[in-house]
């Protein structure tokens, strides 16, 4: 079956994971745009070209501490004859006053390294290379025309467009943002998220539990997800496994959110609320269980912002809703799988994933069926070949798996049995980009 074969409406059969992520994508939008600073646009994604307004560098200078030289006088320096310069001036970064010096044959000036190279001169030679001895210096190798000095537009030149839409904002992008002196640009906007934890069973962190009580950890760790990602704009939730109070919440949710990422409830026990609820709330299924493992209950829907009444119209019409499993594991590794790459494309970023192949260390098995996540530690074993080993604490709750992991090694849908030394396809983890 082809994705076009599950249009319009896919939550009859359960997808594969490439089917699934498909579908999500075909239905992400990008959001609007809004400024951004160089100290708030740190993994933004930009929404417009940047262009250089001046050469850079801005003006020939120097690479090095060292003395401007004629390329003609050292035409005859060694170590061991050294040839004797008449310093007639010092150029330091930031200080114009030399900077329109003449030499003469027989003369050096002092450079400092970015101080600019006035226009007689030919070369810079390292200070390591000279002597001085009072106005003097001794060189002790010969130069070529340009040594060691930065040319004015040699890495751009005024008018380029130096970054283009769709760039993802790294600290060597916000340096090269400052260099070019721009202080406000256009990013998109990441989106509002709700993060909505269900059941009866969860207590925060700090409280007393009860008999059969646990501490809710999907909450924090997904809003901990969002915020690795640079994703600030985040709601918490808690609900009780009633069906009003989850209705309650979801429809707020909706009005206030881009994306809502709920975890628990939406499998087919007695109190698994989530998917009838948005459904009576007017989402529109776009699919329900996938054949993977962990993370078969996933739920995907998509609502317009316009069919609730208090709608936050600062925010996109368009609303995603993702119901994840309750199970730690599975709510982090079906984030990672499938709402990762649905924020990304919000920003109007493809993200691809970091897929290699590697050594399976030992035997996998399994039931065939679904594709299994398995959470591994890849190591490199010899150049270029990979190694990848499952980590111990493979079940679904068992958070120490996936904390101990680096990659998600695929375990095919259709094999049972994968023996050790064979090739797998793997998927870094990297929770921070
Ligand atoms: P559910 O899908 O609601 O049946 O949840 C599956 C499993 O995940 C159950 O064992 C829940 O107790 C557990 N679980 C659900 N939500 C959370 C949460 N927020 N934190 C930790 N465990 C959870
Ligand atoms: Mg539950």
């Amino acid at each position: 079956m082809n994705t076009s074969d599950c249009a319009p409406k896919l939550q009859d059969s359960m997808l594969t994971y490439e089917q699934a992520l498909k579908a999500i994508l075909e239905n992400c939008q990008p959001l609007s745009s809004e400024t951004s600073t160089l100290s708030t646009a740190l993994k933004k994604v930009l929404s417009e070209p940047l262009k250089a307004a001046f050469d850079l560098p801005q003006f020939n200078n120097s690479a090095v501490d060292g003395y401007g030289v004629l390329v003609e006088d050292l035409l005859t320096a060694t170590p061991q004859n050294p040839v004797k310069l008449k310093m007639v001036g010092e150029v330091a970064a930031g200080i114009q006053e030399c900077a329109g010096l003449t030499l003469n044959q027989g003369e050096c000036a002092r450079i400092l390294t970015g101080a600019p190279v006035p226009g007689t001169v030919e070369a810079v030679v390292m200070k390591e290379n000279c002597r001085v001895d009072g106005d003097y210096i001794h060189v002790s190798c010969k130069t070529r025309i340009g040594e060691s000095i930065r040319l004015q537009g040699e890495e751009i030149e005024a008018g380029a467009t130096v970054l283009k839409p769709g760039t993802m904002i790294s600290p060597p992008i916000i340096g090269l943002i400052a260099t070019l002196g721009i202080t406000e640009f256009k990013t998109y906007r990441s989106p509002k998220v709700a993060v909505i934890a269900t059941g009866n069973e969860l207590k925060e962190p700090g409280e007393p539990l009860g008999e059969g009580e646990i501490y809710n950890s999907n909450s924090y760790a997904l809003v901990a997800a969002l915020n690795a990602m640079g994703v600030q704009n985040v709601v918490r939730y808690h609900v009780r496994d009633d069906r009003e109070e989850t209705a309650k919440v979801i429809k707020e949710a909706l009005e206030n959110s881009d994306l809502i990422i709920s975890a628990g409830g939406v499998s087919v026990g007695e109190y698994d609320y989530v998917k009838d609820v948005c459904e009576d709330l007017g989402v529109d299924t776009v699919f329900w269980r996938i054949a993977i493992k962990p993370g078969k209950p996933v739920y995907f829907g998509v609502a317009e912002g316009h069919t609730f009444d208090t709608c936050d119209t600062s925010i996109g019409d368009r609303k995603l809703v993702f119901g994840l499993p309750g199970n730690p594991v599975s709510a982090l590794v079906t984030f990672n799988l499938f709402v990762k790459p649905a924020i990304m494309k919000m920003q109007n970023f493809e993200s691809k994933p970091k897929r290699f192949k590697a050594k399976v260390a030992r035997n996998l098995k399994k039931k065939s069926g679904r594709l299994d996540f398995v959470r591994g530690m890849v190591t490199a074993t010899e150049l270029g070949v990979l190694s990848a080993m499952p980590a111990s604490g493979q079940e679904s709750h068992m958070l120490t798996g996936l904390a101990n992991a680096n990659c998600l090694m695929h375990f095919d849908q259709d094999l049972e049995f994968l023996p050790e030394g064979e090739p797998i396809t793997i998927d870094l983890l990297n929770w921070f980009e």
